[in-house]
């Protein structure tokens, strides 16, 4: 059976970009007859606020999107990223890095060459035993995983086939940060792991990071899920990507504009499932919910 899942970082009030791939991600689950689970990802504490969250969950229930188990929080679960961790480190797989990120910033290959993103150049892959001592005496180390010379391939619901060599593109990464937080990258893939989750909808800014999560999901021995990426949101006003500071997209201005068969009803207009923009039971969004009408361009929306 489908199980998909929206995991919201609850740093703020949602917007219409957060409501579009909740609604989204629950109507592709639920059309193929499958559940849908909600998990709160509170990783960064300085950020995400309990507050927020129990705002999120009312938010959705609002809109009848209901998660069909039990809530997990990411702050919880250290103990968990840790054993997973662990086996990875037990494989020779993992090293602790130094490195500041201007040093990383500076050492980085021309730009152009990586997309705009930083390679890391693996820099702390080679220290000797005596030098990581050193070391540790001056900074606390993160932890990188080891990434290969190969390239990781998947064919997204939506976008289609998708290749990257980790290598080449994005260098050694990190799974656990130095102040002990663990990345987004682990976290995300032992949650989807462990909750079984199989599909997975979410907005084509995390595209990218689908390549090191695969790796991820193959190194730590879980099968992979299937993934579908949205087009983006994005603001007529501004050209950017709809954030939280969008004036009238939160869901504190959305839930006086619209009721909730409105909110479904415009997100699936916006997305170009449903031609006007209109009232749609939740029931019939879930029947009339297909792939092939979502473009794959960027949707531009104007208030
Ligand atoms: N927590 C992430 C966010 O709110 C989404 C993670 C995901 O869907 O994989 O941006």
């Amino acid at each position: 059976m489908t199980r998909g899942r929206f995991a919201p970082s609850p740093s703020g009030r949602m917007h219409l970009g957060n409501i579009y791939s909740a609604v989204l991600s629950y109507l592709s689950a639920k059309s193929r007859g499958g559940e849908w689970i909600i998990r709160i990802e509170d990783l960064d504490r300085q950020r995400c606020k309990r507050v927020y969250a129990d705002q999120v969950i009312d938010d959705l229930t609002w809109l009848g999107l209901v998660s069909d188990d039990e809530i997990i929080y990411q702050s919880d679960r250290d103990g968990i990223y840790q054993r997973e961790l662990d086996r990875l480190k037990s494989c020779g797989l993992t090293y602790e890095c130094f490195c500041k990120r201007a040093d990383i910033i500076a050492a980085a290959r021309a730009p152009h060459e990586s997309d705009g993103k930083v390679v890391y150049n693996g820099r702390c892959r080679t220290l000797t035993d005596a030098e990581r001592e050193t070391k540790r005496r001056e900074r606390e180390p993160s932890t990188r995983i080891i990434v290969d010379d190969k390239e990781v391939c998947f064919t997204d619901g939506h976008y289609g086939e998708q290749r990257c060599n980790l290598s080449r593109d994005c260098g050694d990464f990190i799974v656990q940060r130095a102040d002990g937080n663990f990345a987004y990258q682990i976290a995300v893939v032992v949650d989807d792991a462990m909750q079984g989750v199989s599909e997975i909808v979410r907005g084509r800014d995390l595209l990218d990071s689908t390549h090191q999560q695969i790796y991820l999901y193959e190194k730590l021995g879980y099968p992979t899920p299937q993934f579908s990426h949205l087009p983006l949101l994005m603001s007529g006003e501004t050209g950017h990507r709809l954030a939280k500071r969008d004036q009238g997209t939160d869901m504190g201005y959305l839930r006086e504009k619209y009721t909730p068969e409105g909110l479904i009803g415009h997100v699936l207009c916006l997305a170009g499932v449903i031609d006007r923009d209109e009232e749609i039971k939740r029931t019939d969004a879930v029947s009339v919910f297909n792939w092939d009408s979502i473009s794959k361009n960027d949707i531009v929306v104007r208030y």
